[in-house]
């Protein structure tokens, strides 16, 4: 690992000016996957600036949204009463991400910042645009089981490894930050990029930017919702392919609908046109086959991933239907 200086700020304001004027200074909380990335010197920040003093940890109500607190804990957040109540969608991703260890260490702001876990970007033998622009992309001939099937480019095939962003999206939360040019939200949907050109940039974010909060509106949504997450092992694993889906249903119609994927894109992917096929339909097996369908188009697999062409639909009838059933 590089050496590196260490500072601990109490205002957000120093945080921001340092890691905004510092160019290779980055914000450190949990360091769940931050501190990996030093050790095998994917990253070599010459600064950490320690953002576990600020003051941002609170879970509260506040305008018709939950606002969770960017230092709030995985492990908190999915357990809160409020989130439990308004958003019990949210909890589910969260209890399905990670082990119970990481979820007490890992934090909201850091869980929507991790990297992908494609295995060339971690081995620095192996050629990686995300890691080292211009070397070319190792997966796209190479094992690519992991890999997405939506939105990817000829650059980058990774996906987004969180399920608690899979869940955020599903939701329309907002994410707060202030940066050195000021305070503002950024719609969750708009947050993660797709790979393109420049697949060595994950988010939307700008230098200096620091999360304070997620903020997450109120909705229907709390009672007829289901995250499957589908992985090689139980345990601990990272989603081959996961759904958050959330229905309100009416006299066994569906009134509204929200569907989003992970383990398939490079961000956390919103299916809105299978939303839409869903709403003013009887919650049928049928209906939920047909959403999938649409859900699926312009889906397109590589070599060791075809399997995802399958098990992404299965898995989004699946969580419809334990939707459905909620009781
Ligand atoms: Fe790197 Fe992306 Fe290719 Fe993986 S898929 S090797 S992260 S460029």
């Amino acid at each position: 690992m590089n050496q590196f200086q260490y500072v601990r700020p109490t205002k957000n304001k120093a945080a921001i000016d340092t890691v905004a004027k510092e160019q290779t200074a980055m914000f450190i909380a949990g360091g769940t996957n931050l501190l990996d990335l030093m050790k095998r010197g994917i990253v070599v920040p010459e600064k950490l600036v320690d953002i576990n003093k600020l003051p941002l940890r609170k879970i509260e109500k506040e305008n018709g949204a939950v606002r969770i607190g960017a230092l709030a804990l995985n492990g908190e957040v999915a357990e809160d009463k409020l989130v439990l109540e308004k958003h019990p969608l949210l909890s589910q991703a969260l209890n399905a991400g990670a082990s119970a260890q990481l979820r007490n260490m890992a934090t909201v702001g850091g869980n929507m910042l991790q990297r992908t876990r494609c295995p060339y970007f971690y081995d620095t033998a192996l050629p990686c645009n995300k890691r080292e622009p211009g070397t070319g992309c190792g997966a796209l001939q190479g094992f690519n089981r992991m890999h997405a099937i939506f939105g990817h480019s000829d650059k980058c095939i990774a996906v987004h490894p969180s399920d608690m962003s899979v869940a955020l999206v599903a939701l329309d939360a907002n994410v707060l930050v202030s940066g050195p040019k000021g305070d503002r939200k950024i719609p969750f949907a708009e947050f993660h990029r797709l790979p393109g050109d420049t697949p060595q940039i994950d988010t939307n974010l700008q230098k200096g930017e620091l999360i304070t909060a997620v903020e997450v509106p109120e909705t229907a949504f709390t009672k007829n919702v289901n995250y499957l997450k589908i992985r090689d092992r139980a345990s601990y694993a990272f989603a081959l392919v996961s759904v958050a889906a959330a229905l309100q249903i009416e006299n066994n119609t569906i009134k509204d609908a929200r569907l989003a994927m992970g383990g398939v894109a490079h961000k956390p992917w919103r299916l809105t046109d299978a939303e839409k096929a869903l709403v003013g339909k009887p919650a049928t097996e049928q209906t939920f086959r047909q959403a999938a369908e649409i859900a699926m188009r312009g889906a397109k697999a590589f070599e060791h991933n075809q399997f995802k062409l399958k098990l992404g639909p299965n898995t989004i009838v699946q969580a419809l239907k334990n939707a459905a059933a909620a009781v």
